[in-house]
């Protein structure tokens, strides 16, 4: 069975097979983990967004792509777009952020990429209430991990601020997960 794990620290630095960035819907890069992303792995990875955004135009929110990591541990990066929050329509929240969390898993395993660190979707300048962006991160992954359980080894929540960690820490330290 896959495991799920929490650390709180910096996505850029996990050794891991995929590192999930919480891009924009025109992968040109920006800030917060996103800016992170592209200033860790070099610039390789704005001209892989930049042929994939030639293809489609833009990615849609909930969708997600895979591109070279770069000079990052990590083998690929996943970016996908959460959403930004809108408090009048909270199940159109719940799916769109929701959808980020399952097609990026779905790009990894498409791809092979049996470990995954991800950060907190939508949290930062998207505005998404950090505790139930949480709950629906962890419930989405977890019903992911249940259907696939051959193809993912490892899913890492990487919690870069306080409040998500704590969040986090509390949501899983209920379930049979390695923290
Ligand atoms: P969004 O636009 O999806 O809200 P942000 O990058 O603004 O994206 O924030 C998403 C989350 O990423 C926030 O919880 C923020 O604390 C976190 N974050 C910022 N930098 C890093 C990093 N280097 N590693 C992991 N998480 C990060």
């Amino acid at each position: 069975m896959p495991v799920i794990k929490l650390v709180k620290g910096d996505i850029t630095q996990q050794q891991v097979d995929a590192v999930v960035n919480a891009a924009n819907s025109s992968l040109m890069g920006g800030g917060g983990v996103d800016g992170a992303i592209h200033k860790a792995g070099g610039p390789a990875i704005l001209e892989a967004c930049k042929q994939i955004i030639a293809q489609i135009g833009h990615l849609p929110t909930g969708e997600a792509v895979v591109t070279t990591a770069g000079h990052m541990p990590a083998k690929k990066v996943i970016h996908t777009v959460g959403p930004i929050y809108n408090a009048t329509r909270p199940d159109e929240m719940r799916n769109l952020l929701a959808n980020a969390y399952r097609n990026s898993l779905q790009q990894a395993v498409a791809h092979n990429l049996r470990t995954i660190a991800f950060p907190n979707i939508s949290t930062g300048v998207y505005g998404y209430p950090k505790e139930e962006a949480a709950q629906v991160a962890i419930s989405t992954v977890r019903q992911f991990l249940q259907a696939h359980p051959d193809e993912i080894d490892e899913v890492r929540f990487v919690c870069f601020d306080e409040d998500n960690y704590r969040i986090y820490h509390t949501l899983l330290s209920s379930e049979e997960v390695n923290l």
